[in-house]
């Protein structure tokens, strides 16, 4: 199987979820926010196709990470190879942040008419949903690019079946406290 993919991971990195993370760079995204800091990212037939289980390779060799968070782009336009890469990173004990320009509410509604949208959900830990909207553009906000932005537990709301925030996420990140300007915009 091949994933396609916006540039090489990335290891180490500190601003896309908790903790030391491997970043997955997914190619391919139609939500067109206005002000999208990635627009390299849109075109499906942009980056380059790689292979599933050499990614899987690299991200084994990863050591030392908490996690991984597929980015992008939005994961959710390749569902099989999101599955895959998520599902394996689960089996070797990372846990799994994703981006999405869809909100969790959506999905549960594309969940009703594709089967891959749960599967994909239910493999994920930490959600951060919703288009970048550039009237609610944050660079004090930790993990995300505009406020309306939510970073949600996604097992808890599965089971609730309604979005439960995870609240710890809800102050300013460190770049903040130290009074220093942010050079990175989360989308
Ligand atoms: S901000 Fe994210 S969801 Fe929106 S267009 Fe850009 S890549 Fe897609």
């Amino acid at each position: 199987m091949l994933i396609r993919l916006a540039r090489p991971i990335q290891r180490d990195s500190i601003v896309d979820g908790e903790g030391l993370r491997t970043v997955i760079w997914t190619q391919g995204c139609a939500h067109k926010c206005f002000g999208c800091h990635n627009p390299s990212t849109h075109s499906f037939d942009g980056g380059f196709a790689q292979d599933i289980d050499e990614l899987k390779k690299q991200i084994k060799n990863s050591h030392n990470q908490d996690g991984i968070t597929l980015s992008g782009g939005d994961p959710f336009f390749q569902l099989d190879a999101s599955i895959e890469i998520a599902t394996y990173s689960q089996s070797i004990g990372l846990n799994v942040w994703a981006y999405t320009g869809y909100t969790f509410e959506q999905l549960m509604l594309l969940a009703n008419k594709n089967d891959k949208v749960l599967m994909l959900l239910q493999q994920i830990d930490v959600l951060v949903d919703g288009r970048f909207e550039l009237s609610k553009r944050s660079l004090d906000w930790k993990f995300r690019g505009s406020k309306n932005q939510r970073i949600i537990d996604v097992k808890k709301s599965l089971k609730g079946n309604k979005p439960i925030i995870i609240t710890k996420y809800n102050k300013n990140n460190s770049y903040n406290i130290l009074n220093k300007k942010s050079q990175h915009i989360y989308v």
